[in-house]
């Protein structure tokens, strides 16, 4: 596999800043300006560089809110041109390919997408970065192959998500594989993020988890962030408000 014998870039690398953990944070779904922007400048106090949000939603029914579409990536790339902030965005279909580039600076390809391989092959003839989400019922094994579609079309730039696979618990929304992290470390020199809230699905236990996490050689960890995350039109439960994030780097010291 060429994932093996390629010498890849750290994050922050990727970039060009040094920061040893990244954090990627921000709603689930981009629902206005006005909670971008709120977000964005709860992100630029914290010295966080990169912003998340999905304007292209893949919903487990197609009943539920589908995302604000291309008026979505206006609104991020807006406030990340506003805040000097890196996004990170969702694109689901190949023919968005080319919208995603204008708009996007980190193309993630979602969990429900980890197999959708003429999206993989599209994103691999690109030289844009893209931050691929490990399958929720994929084995490590096809999530390397996953990134392996990318890069054999010549990309890579490419940052492996570990976001919780499915299995018999209930007490989490889905289980954070860390061995899948170290796993991707011992075989690549790709950086791997964790992304807590979905990995969890609930926020109460995402302090003690943090903690753990950047306790690890883990390069990132992302985290849904919304001003009210009550009124949140999806992931309500596991989003983070502001203030809530603010103290839980506070009470961490990461830089
Ligand atoms: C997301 O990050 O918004 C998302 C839908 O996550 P996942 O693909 O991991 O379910
Ligand atoms: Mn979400």
């Amino acid at each position: 596999m060429q994932i093996e014998k390629m010498n890849f870039k750290k994050m922050s690398e990727m970039f060009m800043f040094e920061q040893k953990i990244s954090i990627i944070a921000g709603p689930c779904t981009i629902e206005s300006h006005y909670q971008m922007d709120k977000v964005a400048a709860t992100l630029v106090r914290n010295n966080i560089k990169f912003i998340r949000g999905g304007a292209f939603k893949p919903r487990t029914s197609p009943y539920s809110f589908q995302g604000l579409g291309i008026e979505g990536l206006k609104i991020l790339s807006d406030v990340c041109k506003k805040h000097d902030l890196i996004s990170v965005s969702e694109i689901i279909d190949p023919r968005d390919i080319e919208i995603g580039l204008e708009y996007i600076n980190v193309i993630q390809v979602g969990s429900r997408n980890m197999q959708n391989y003429s999206l993989l092959k599209e994103l691999g003839k690109t030289n844009h970065p893209v931050l691929l989400k490990r399958g929720m019922m994929s084995t490590i094994e096809e999530f390397l192959l996953a990134a392996e579609y990318i890069i054999k079309e010549g990309n890579k730039k490419i940052i492996m998500c570990e976001r919780g696979i499915r299995t018999f618990e209930t007490y989490t929304r889905n289980t954070l594989d860390i061995s899948c992290i170290a796993v991707v470390k011992q075989k690549t020199k790709l950086p791997i993020i964790a992304d807590l809230s979905h990995s969890l699905g609930r926020k109460d236990i995402i302090k003690a988890v943090f903690r753990y996490m950047i306790n690890t050689d883990v390069d990132g960890i992302m985290l849904e962030v919304h001003p009210e995350p009550q009124y949140s039109l999806s992931d309500s439960k596991q989003s983070l408000s502001c203030d809530e994030f603010t103290e839980l780097l506070e009470s961490n010291k990461l830089y």
